[in-house]
């Protein structure tokens, strides 16, 4: 059985047996020949750059891009209007496009899912830090997802999300770790005292719900 990557910043070799979905930053246009899914927008830390938009309703006509993303809102960095601006465009785009969302959010989830609210297409929030009663509330929608890694390693580790959350809605990821996307699936297991096979299978079965692609 597969393995599953929902965000990284880097590519596998072919004969990995991941399945991963690389966030390949939009100006990073050569990216496109690879041959594995990517994610494109516009990252909430590079919304300075010009000409992005009609960029991105360029690429995301392209198969292998499987999701919009990573896009979203981010406290610690400039210009939150203008990324809040952007966020609202390229949801435009994604609408026209069935594109699901990969979300980038920090101390902005309140924004975010209001914005969401009537997004018809799944959502991932990748590298989730949401309040227990957020979290509450996004599980009553269908179709939205939650990712974990870097936190999952944490001394602090998110238990209380992570036992709130079922693993129908649950992707790892290895976004910019050195690690591989196994590493995550043992720590996840362990920390939850899951057997690894089901979580591959869970997880198999969630992509299939958002992306359509069946891997198991
Ligand atoms: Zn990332």
């Amino acid at each position: 059985m597969k393995w599953i990557d929902i965000h990284t910043h880097k590519a596998y070799p072919d004969n990995s047996e991941v399945i991963f979905i690389r966030n390949a930053y939009l100006l990073e246009i050569e990216n496109q020949k690879e041959n594995y899914f990517l994610s494109n927008g516009i990252h909430p830390w590079k919304v300075n750059q010009k000409n992005q938009l009609h960029l991105l309703s360029k690429l995301l006509g392209n198969k292998k891009v499987l999701a919009l993303g990573e896009i979203g809102l981010d406290r610690f960095k400039p210009d939150f209007a203008l990324q809040v601006e952007l966020f609202k465009k390229q949801l435009e785009i994604g609408y026209q496009y069935k594109k699901p969302l990969i979300l980038h959010c920090v101390k902005a989830y309140p924004e975010i899912i209001s914005m969401i609210k009537d997004y018809p297409f799944p959502v991932v929030f990748h590298q989730y830090e949401g309040k227990l009663l957020q979290t509450q509330h996004l599980l009553e929608r269908p179709l939205v997802y939650f990712s974990f890694g870097k936190q999952l390693f944490r001394q602090n580790a998110p238990i209380v999300l992570l036992n709130t959350i079922p693993p129908n809605r649950i992707f790892l990821e290895s976004d910019t770790m050195k690690l591989p996307i196994q590493s995550c699936y043992s720590k996840y297991c362990q920390l939850m005292n899951f057997e690894p096979e089901f979580i591959q299978n869970e997880l198999a079965k969630n992509f299939e719900a958002v992306f359509g692609f069946d891997c198991l």
